[in-house]
């Protein structure tokens, strides 16, 4: 066990925003772990063929120069910039790049369970190792949102980005609810591929 002294900060989740904090942690020398597989939800359960949402300007992770940008990423590795929407497999090797150069030392393994301690928390790890640390950052994006409308039955309610293949809704019907953007544009990919949709806000 990591003495809670040794440990001022750990985070849990390696998506856009865990690994951001972490880069600017380590670029402070302030010493932490960092637990989870890396861009994990982006690699294996966005919708296949999305495009982003936001725009080139607004798409790059934080590095604390600001240096290591989508643009910058995609002018090294020969990939069109700042034309048109985003793909999400180029956002998504932005991000395993970014990783890979400010955060190489993430843990690929999950937190089970995170409790409170009087002088900080307690972490306990897949792999069996208990981990104490002063402070927590919880970066766990929407990969819990199945708690919300958890009224309702489980094969009848998902958030899109649980849907990596929406082929699984042709000819049948159902409704989407949220606001935005990145409903329409999955709508429209529902219905390009013949499910009937309701919309609700
Ligand atoms: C369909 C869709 C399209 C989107 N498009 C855009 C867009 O164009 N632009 C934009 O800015 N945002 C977009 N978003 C929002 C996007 O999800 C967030 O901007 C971004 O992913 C948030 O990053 P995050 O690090 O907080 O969470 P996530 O990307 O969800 O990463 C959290 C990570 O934590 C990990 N994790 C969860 N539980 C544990 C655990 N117990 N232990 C260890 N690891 C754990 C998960 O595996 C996951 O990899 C979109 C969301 C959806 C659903």
């Amino acid at each position: 066990m990591t003495a809670l002294s040794d440990l001022p900060v750990a985070i849990i989740g390696a998506g856009p925003f865990g690994l951001s904090i972490a880069a600017h942690l380590r670029s402070r020398g302030m010493p932490f772990r960092i637990f989870g597989r890396p861009m994990h939800r982006w690699r294996t359960q966005m919708p296949a063929g999305m495009f982003l949402k936001s725009e080139w300007d607004a798409s790059s992770l934080s590095d604390p120069a600001g240096r290591y940008t989508l643009q910058k990423f995609c002018a090294e590795a020969g990939l069109p910039c700042e034309n048109g929407p985003i793909p999400l497999d180029t956002f998504t090797r932005y991000a395993t790049s970014f990783q890979r150069r400010l955060v190489p030392i993430v843990e690929d393994v999950m937190v089970t369970s995170l409790d409170r301690r009087p002088d900080g928390f307690e972490l306990r790890l897949a792999n069996g190792e208990r981990v104490r640390a002063k402070r927590v950052v919880i970066a766990t994006g929407l990969s819990h949102a199945q708690y919300i409308l958890q009224e309702l039955p489980a094969e009848l309610r998902s958030h899109s980005s649980a849907r990596h293949d929406l082929s699984q809704f042709k000819h049948r019907r159902g409704a989407t609810s949220s606001v935005g953007w990145i409903r329409s544009r999955n709508v429209g990919r529902r219905r390009a591929g013949a499910g009937q949709v309701r919309k609700s806000d």
